[in-house]
């Protein structure tokens, strides 16, 4: 382990970095690889470079609101459906005058918010849709092995549950509106099993019975506490010979066409290689570079029930709610809601407070005592595909965000490739559907 790890502790969040810039700039070996951002995109990057000795220094702001310490949980590799599909079109007018539905957008961000639309109106073009789900089947092949290849080298595969996730519908009819996506999914090898209510309650009994069908994916996982896994990702980092501090990158520094390092609020760190992982903060960053990419934070929400009185199995998704409800090893959680209000405004309570009666309606007798809310920044692209790989004008800045409502899933997969990638392993795999530029 080098000297320059000081910090206490398997997370990173305990402010040991700061002030210490100096020290860290006088260490003999000075890193060369800066990975911006510690969400769990940049820390699964970062774990792979660092497993293949190449000591990456991870740098996080440690901003509010990051979103990987309170997603649902969910890892589901068979999700290749982009959000933009023209069945989800067709209910988004009567979700946007449902003020308790499951998509809101206040008024004063309608303007701000409209070029985007209408690129995630452009999206849901059956070519686009084809080629999302190529480029995410790609990416995610293989993901619940690739989490595990993390889990296991740290010890904590206690982490993962493996049994299966199960979406929700009322009727026959709730479930034909699904047929698209599903069969999209089907097509791209993702087995499910159509289930009576009989077989249903035979594994959810305490699911309420005006779900009368539901689809179970086998083969999706989840993890029981996405906060404790990017802690131990981070700990596997720093064992491996990385580093991780505290600090805020201001721009990437340029030498010619080619990155020289990062320039943060302490100070330069020099880098021949930067990667750029800072969830959905990262577009500003490229913007100097003259790279516009059309990344807009989906804000969602979690309520965390420490006592919810009911036993849930594996992860469900009622499909009228549009939620994840998910079981986690300190209780019961309920996430959901699509906010698009920017990354400045703070949270809106009353998004996490609906979330609740989606929880009612799946669960009627759900203990609700000690429930804590919580709100984090989905990094959305209109097409649903991340920004992944090398930018092409400019040598050594690599990317790796926008994963949207995937990024959990999406993680371990990207720090493989990445860093395979970055230490000339030249994995199989085309970055060329997931680049920066494609945006135009
Ligand atoms: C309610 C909710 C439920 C979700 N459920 C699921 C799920 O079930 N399954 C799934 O796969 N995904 C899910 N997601 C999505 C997933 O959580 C995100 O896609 C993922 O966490 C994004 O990770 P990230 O590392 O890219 O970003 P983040 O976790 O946001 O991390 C970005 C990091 O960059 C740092 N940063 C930003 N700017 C700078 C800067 N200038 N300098 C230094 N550091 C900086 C921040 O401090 C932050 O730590 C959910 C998200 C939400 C909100």
């Amino acid at each position: 382990m080098p000297a320059r790890t000081r910090q206490r502790g398997p997370g990173f969040h305990d402010g040991a970095g700061r002030g210490s810039m100096a020290a860290m700039e006088s260490a003999t070996e000075t890193p060369r690889i800066a990975v911006i951002g510690g969400g769990i995109v940049g820390l699964c990057v970062a774990w792979h470079l660092a497993k293949r000795g190449l000591r990456p220094i991870v740098l996080d702001a440690r901003k509010a609101h990051a979103a990987s310490s309170g997603n649902a949980g969910a890892i589901s590799h068979g999700s290749v459906a982009p959000l933009a599909m023209p069945g989800v079109l067709r209910q988004v007018p009567k979700m946007m005058v449902d003020r308790a539905g499951a998509l809101h957008i206040p008024l004063r961000y309608w303007l701000k918010a409209a070029p985007w639309l209408a690129r995630f109106v452009a999206s849901a073009r059956p070519a686009q849709v084809e080629a999302a789900a190529n480029a995410l089947g790609s990416l995610f092949f293989g993901t619940l092995e690739r989490h595990k290849e993390i889990l296991l080298a740290e010890g904590a595969t206690d982490l993962i549950h493996e049994a299966g996730q199960m979406y929700l519908y009322r009727d026959d009819a709730q479930m034909a509106k699904d047929a698209a996506s599903l069969e999209l999914r089907r097509r791209h090898g993702l087995r499910m099993e159509v289930l009576d209510r009989a077989a249903l309650a035979a594994l959810e009994p305490a699911v309420s019975q005006a779900y009368t069908r539901a689809v179970l994916l086998p083969d999706h996982g989840s993890c029981v506490n996405p906060a404790r896994l990017t802690e131990v990702v981070a700990a596997g980092v720093r064992r491996l010979g990385g580093d991780i501090r505290e600090v805020e990158v201001r721009s990437i520094r340029l030498d010619g066409r080619r990155a020289a390092g990062v320039v943060t609020d302490e100070g330069l760190i020099p880098a021949d290689q930067v990667v750029l992982a800072a969830g959905a903060w990262s577009a500003r960053l490229l913007e100097p570079l003259g790279i516009k990419v059309p990344l807009e934070t989906q804000r969602g929400y979690h309520v965390m029930l420490p006592d919810a009185g009911v036993t849930v199995g594996r992860v469900l998704s009622p499909a009228d709610r549009k939620v994840f409800i998910s079981p986690m090893e300190d209780g019961l959680r309920v996430a959901g809601s699509v906010e698009i209000a920017g990354l400045d405004a703070p949270p809106n309570e009353a998004r996490a407070e609906l979330l609740l009666n989606d929880l009612r309606a799946v669960f009627p007798d759900v203990q609700t005592q000690g429930a804590r809310t919580w709100m984090g920044h989905r990094p959305c692209l209109p097409d649903s595909v991340p920004v992944l790989g090398p930018l092409k004008a400019w040598d050594g800045i690599w990317c790796a965000f926008g994963h949207g409502h995937l990024g959990l899933t999406g993680s371990a997969p990207t720090g493989a490739l990445i860093g395979a990638a970055i230490a000339g392993e030249k994995p199989n795999f085309d970055f060329a559907p997931f680049s920066a530029e494609r945006f135009g």
